[in-house]
């Protein structure tokens, strides 16, 4: 837990300024929408990062919530407002990230989303002697794309973590591509290699 606040603080101090440009383009989109911004600020501010974070490492507003698929017309659905809020909206009371949600929206509805959407994420990460084994989560059934997927398995580990070097397990070519981005991004160095079925990632994490 503390080590997640201490990433929330770094983000939220990196991405201050980033994160009113953000700010700037939701509430015009509720406006249009009627819908409103989760009024929580920590988990609003949270997922602004995250925004930012995403339009850094891949260079376009990418959901928070997900890598990019490697799938060109599965990827522009995925772009923050996504395709799949209204439909999102029936079934949780807010998108998948509770990020926007109805305006009148009660404050027990906007949490309870909220607590699903941690709940997909805080699962037990597969990580032993410094290797993060990242396949076997389970589909979101809308993108078909896993929950948690690679990189929030990666970056929830990296949040305290104290060895020099991590490897990651991953299934796909898209996540091995990805990883090299978030780590170009970080300052780490990234190789990996096709195994018969998987691919074998090493982050090197200090010089
Ligand atoms: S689920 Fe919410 S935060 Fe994620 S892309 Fe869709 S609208 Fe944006």
């Amino acid at each position: 837990m503390i080590n997640m606040m201490i990433g929330f603080f770094k983000d939220y101090f990196k991405y201050k300024e980033a994160a009113k440009k953000q700010q700037k383009w939701m509430e015009k989109f509720c406006e249009q929408k009627g819908y409103a911004i989760n009024p929580s600020w920590m988990m609003a501010t949270n997922l602004k990062s995250n925004l930012c974070e995403m339009e850094a490492t891949f260079g376009k507003r990418y959901c928070p919530c997900f890598e990019p698929s490697g799938d060109k017309a599965l990827d522009k659905k995925m772009m923050c407002p996504c395709e799949y809020i209204e439909d999102e909206i029936e079934e949780y009371g807010t998108c998948h990230c509770a990020l926007f949600g109805p305006a009148d929206l009660s404050k027990e509805q906007w949490k309870a989303s909220s607590k699903r959407l941690m709940e997909e994420y805080q699962v037990p990460k597969n990580l032993k002697n410094g290797v993060l084994d990242t396949r076997g989560m389970p589909l979101d059934p809308r993108r078909g794309l896993p929950v948690p997927d690679m990189m929030h398995q990666v970056k929830a580990v990296l949040n305290g973590y104290k060895g020099d070097t991590l490897t990651v397990i991953v299934e796909r070519e898209q996540e091995a591509l990805n990883l090299e981005k978030i780590a170009a991004y970080r300052g780490y160095d990234c190789t990996w290699e096709q195994k018969d079925d998987h691919i074998k990632a090493q982050l090197v994490l200090k010089p």
